[in-house]
């Protein structure tokens, strides 16, 4: 899946932002307390929400919108979402399909548009404030 690279997540002991590099192997590791963990399953549980599909661990970047959870994977992955929101929805012929059908469809719903984008931003200034 795009954008699972890198996972922000809440570490499980110190509750600060810790990062899940997706690679060869999947690991989990917290700059904080130094926690480091492998993800030794067979397959992930790809379920789309606002937990990582490796060890279940709250996303470090979620917030309440719109009456739904706002999630991002990554600042990759809210700049994305950011992108697409900012761009004018209406013009959905060609180009931009295929990043449409990736968002859920309040995301992309003209009435949520200011509230989304001051989630977005919310999130990116939680992540740089650490
Ligand atoms: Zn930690």
């Amino acid at each position: 899946m795009a954008f699972m690279h890198q996972i922000l997540v809440r570490c499980p002991r110190c509750e600060q932002c810790a990062d899940i590099i997706v690679h060869e192997e999947v690991r989990l590791s917290c700059l904080a307390c130094g926690y480091v963990r492998m993800y030794s399953d067979q397959g992930i549980r790809v379920e789309r929400g606002a937990y990582d599909p490796f060890f279940r661990l709250p996303l470090y970047l979620q917030t309440n919108c719109c009456g739904h959870i706002l999630w991002a994977y990554n600042q990759e992955h809210l700049a994305y979402m950011r992108q697409y929101v900012e761009a004018d929805i209406r013009t959905s012929d060609g180009a931009n399909r295929s990043m449409e059908s990736r968002l859920p469809k309040w995301m992309k719903q003209k009435h949520n548009r200011d509230d989304v984008l001051r989630a977005i931003m919310l999130l990116e200034l939680a992540y740089e404030k650490g």
